[in-house]
């Protein structure tokens, strides 16, 4: 495990609202006098988040959010999460993080859509801060997401093209899978591609194949956020033999990112279990997998850990955790040259040290 958290590692979905601090999240509700939380004892909380999102309840799922949510609401408590995720992520060897959230959860005390952004990247940048005057090194990129079930999706995407300069280094779609498929948001997707800018969509996580083949075929998604659902469209014979269907072909043919979160799956019921999670599989047929936290306070993970319930279900050993590694950053929304420089001096060198 030590070695885990010192392996260097690169993390594309990662959601900010899911992985505030227990301790932050009390005393936020303090400061900014939110009065919802369920107890303001930090272990009981930390505990708390953990049983209300394991609990296989959509509603108390979603109350989770609720909570972390209610309590930033101002910038300084936005900027004040923003850091601390950039700080536990960079404490966890990370070198690499996408973060995602979406704006406009976070105007229900009147702040505008770009004091949110503003704010949260002024946080990224102190965390940046803070990690390296504590000797770690990581580079953080934003992905703005629009809520699938709100109509805003166009101007979320206006708002990742007009910061993009500013570290927003892409755009994708968040909320209920079922009911709102990505086709719904074309306006926006067609703005990022006729801007030449990247987008992901949350897309067969707990609904299936039609979900990926649209955000795929219609959207032009780069990346599945989660894709696990993929498997539904291979088929393993009872003496093993494995065929996949056109869809899986052409997602593994054109290398298409599948961002995919382990514990998270088994929390929302998308996996029956870790060691019964499709990524063992997918992994074996070399899709580009690449693996991901979603929500470290809901899921009580980190990367590290789900390395190493992945490495214990799966026999996967430093070759593997590489492997994804790699996978990640060839698949990061930033230029070529700054994927190219991490992958050949920061990660390769460190894996090919431990051999
Ligand atoms: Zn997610």
């Amino acid at each position: 495990m030590k070695d885990l958290r010192n392996a260097p590692k690169v993390l594309l979905h990662d959601h900010l609202d899911g992985g505030l601090r227990p301790r932050t999240v009390v005393e936020l509700a303090e400061e900014t006098g939110y009065e919802g939380l369920p107890t303001a004892d930090v272990d009981e909380l930390g505990r708390w988040f953990r049983a209300a999102a394991d609990s296989g309840s959509l509603v108390s799922y979603l109350e989770t959010f609720a909570h972390t949510c209610g309590v930033m609401q101002t910038e300084a408590a936005l900027a004040r999460v923003a850091a601390e995720c950039v700080e536990d992520l960079a404490d966890d060897g990370v070198v690499y993080a996408e973060v995602r959230y979406a704006p406009e959860l976070f105007v229900e005390r009147g702040l505008s859509l770009d004091a949110v952004i503003r704010a949260v990247q002024e946080g990224f940048t102190e965390g940046e801060r803070r990690a390296e005057a504590n000797g770690k090194r990581i580079r953080t990129g934003t992905l703005l997401c629009a809520m699938r079930q709100h109509a805003r999706a166009l101007e979320i995407a206006e708002l990742a093209v007009r910061y993009r300069d500013a570290g927003v280094v892409g755009f994708d779609i968040a909320g209920p899978e079922a009911g709102f498929p990505p086709t719904r948001n074309l306006d926006a997707f067609e703005y990022m591609r006729v801007n030449n800018a990247h987008f992901t969509i949350h897309a067969g996580e707990a609904f299936g194949l039609a979900s990926i083949w649209e955000a795929i075929q219609h959207c032009g998604a780069e990346r599945l956020g989660h894709g696990v659902r993929i498997i539904d469209d291979i088929k393993t014979s009872s003496d093993g033999e494995v065929e996949l269907g056109r869809l899986a072909s052409y997602v593994r043919d054109r290398r298409i990112p599948l961002e995919l979160c382990p514990s998270s799956n088994v929390q929302t019921g998308a996996a029956p279990s870790i060691a019964d999670h499709p990524i063992g599989l997918l992994a074996k047929l070399r899709f580009r997998v690449t693996v991901n936290t979603d929500n470290r306070l809901m899921s009580g993970c980190s990367m590290s850990s789900e390395f190493a319930a992945l490495a214990e279900a799966f026999g996967f050993g430093w070759k593997e955790v590489e492997w994804f590694t790699i996978n990640a950053m060839k698949s990061a929304f930033i230029d070529f040259d700054q994927r190219l420089d991490l992958i050949n001096n920061v990660i390769k060198p460190w894996y090919a040290d431990l051999r």
